[in-house]
């Protein structure tokens, strides 16, 4: 199949800005078939030989264990480097020397780093893909397709419909890459209404409100959840990106930003999901995601975390162009897996 993703005339995944409506429904009719791969029942090796240069110039988890992990699950090996400290760049190496010089090592890079703009540089020096995986606080453009593909999948099981549902954004608006990329996503469909829910200076930039509304969706903003969660289908909660401030900010607003089961049950229906990006912040004191959430159904933060499995493979298989051999190449998995991945 035709690459989905690509960015002038070249497979890089920088932007949501990249896709349509069509593209994202056609990467997630790829995720799909993946989830024999992704539940371990099958195994399978289209990009066996190749290789790919995961390089994080800022701290991951997810996100890069994750690529990796989709990566290897294709079949293919993975090179890592972590952190800035102890890269080339902290000698003075340019950002397009580093490209060059992996360009000529792997296969495709993921790429972290924490300036704006930094990933694109990567790819403009480089013929292979490049694959955004954050760029400082501009857009982490993988995770809002998860988070799509959850929402999705998670509102199929309720008989829900995206096109017409109301989804409340909460935390951290300004500094938060998932939540710049998904705006740009949920403007694809209609009639939504998307309440944003943020401390005054920690508002979503101007920018991409005003590129969010040209779509005819309604935005609100607003600055205190007592009148933003009510009758939501889906809270986006997000983390202070303490990393990114400039200066200090105050505690009590952080602390009425909180989403727990107190208030999940206050405003919220019986069917409202719960998402995060993760990772959420559990120190007492913390104030982010409440844990007292953990046994309760609606909860889908595990759930959405899985789903970056089968979107980031089908983001490989897509920007690789072996998309079409996924399915007649898949064999049997031989180990043995539990059913059930982690206690509930
Ligand atoms: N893991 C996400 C990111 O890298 C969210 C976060 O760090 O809060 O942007």
């Amino acid at each position: 199949m035709k690459n989905t993703i690509s960015y002038n005339n070249t497979n890089h995944l920088l932007s949501i800005d990249q896709f349509d409506r069509d593209s994202v429904e056609k990467l997630f009719r790829i995720a799909d078939m993946m989830k024999p791969i992704t539940t371990r029942q099958k195994i399978c090796r289209v990009l066996e030989g190749a290789v790919l240069g995961n390089l994080f110039f800022e701290a991951s988890t997810r996100t890069r264990v994750s690529f990796g992990a989709a990566f290897c699950r294709l079949g293919g090996s993975v090179c890592d480097t972590t952190g800035f400290t102890f890269s080339s760049m902290a000698k003075g190496e340019s950002i397009s020397d580093t490209s060059k010089v992996i360009s000529g090592y792997v296969d495709i890079m993921v790429i972290r780093h924490p300036e704006i703009g930094s990933v694109a540089q990567f790819a403009n020096a480089t013929n292979i893909p490049v694959v955004n995986g954050g760029d400082g606080p501009g857009e982490h453009p993988s995770q809002a397709l998860l988070d799509l593909y959850t929402i999705l999948t998670e509102f199929d099981k309720l008989n829900k419909t995206i096109d017409g549902s109301h989804i409340a954004i909460v935390g951290d608006l300004k500094y938060g890459r998932t939540v710049h990329s998904l705006i740009k996503l949920l403007s694809l469909y209609k009639g939504l209404k998307i309440s944003l829910i943020s401390p005054n200076i920690l508002k979503m930039p101007k920018y991409l409100i005003d590129q969010a509304s040209t779509k005819g969706n309604v935005i609100e903003e607003k600055n205190s959840i007592t009148s933003g969660l009510e009758n939501v289908d889906v809270i986006y909660a997000t983390r202070l990106q303490k990393e990114r401030f400039t200066s200090e900010i105050d505690i009590d607003s952080e602390s009425s930003f909180q989403i727990n089961l107190a208030k999940l049950n206050l405003y919220c229906k019986k069917d409202t999901i719960v998402m995060h990006p993760l990772p959420r912040d559990s120190r007492p004191g913390s104030y982010d995601l409440s844990t007292d959430l953990d046994k309760d159904p609606r909860l889908a933060i595990f759930r959405q975390a899985d789903n970056g499995i089968n979107i980031r493979m089908a983001i490989f298989s897509s920007l690789l162009e072996v998309d079409d051999l996924i399915e007649r190449s898949m064999k049997d998995a031989k180990w043995k897996s539990p059913k059930i991945l982690r206690p509930i």
